[in-house]
């Protein structure tokens, strides 16, 4: 059962914020839009049987869970989780700059799964970079670069992946 967050967005300011936080515009004259987006803390398996926990930020509580990961690999920075933990420096609606570095980063989360560790993964939303990071997993575990998306939009969420640019990504990274 997938939760879900409310954020409201201000398009003349380019700002949005959740119902936990303040709200960023307070003038009555701008547009405000509400949309909802998934609170996910969802299970993955990836090809070949290794599982891993994908996550949303969920600003109310976001290290509240059953069980607490032995490591977690995080896309944003706002993740502070009290376990083990590493980042790879990705920006919103974008791709890592250092793509070298997410491969290692992503490479060492599933040795880290494959090996019995209780792992996870997540950005804000979980469908971006989230996603395409699945993505990049699958293609590391054995799954074909061609289709990637289409299994973790399958295997994960219909709404993973966000924009063209990280679709190229995962096609990219594994092309060398
Ligand atoms: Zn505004
Ligand atoms: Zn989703």
């Amino acid at each position: 059962m997938l939760k879900v967050l409310r954020v409201t967005s201000c398009a003349q300011c380019a700002v949005y914020w959740d119902e936990a936080e303040p709200a960023r515009c307070r003038n009555g004259d701008h547009q405000h839009r509400v949309h909802e987006t998934h609170l996910h803390l969802s299970p993955v398996v990836l090809p070949g049987g290794t599982q891993l926990t994908a996550a949303s930020f969920d600003p109310a509580g976001p290290y509240s869970r059953a069980r607490e990961p032995d490591y977690g690999l995080y896309l944003d920075r706002r993740w502070r989780p009290p376990w083990d933990h590493g980042y790879i420096d990705w920006p919103d609606f974008g791709v890592p700059a250092d793509s070298q570095a997410a491969a290692k980063a992503l490479k060492d989360l599933l040795e880290r799964a494959r090996s019995g560790q209780h792992t996870e993964v997540g950005c804000l939303g979980g469908h971006g970079r989230t996603g395409t990071a699945l993505a990049c997993l699958a293609v590391l575990a054995g799954h074909p670069a061609t289709g990637a998306v289409a299994w973790v939009r399958s295997s994960y969420c219909p709404e993973a992946v966000e924009t063209p640019g990280q679709e190229a990504f995962i096609t990219a990274l594994f092309s060398t």
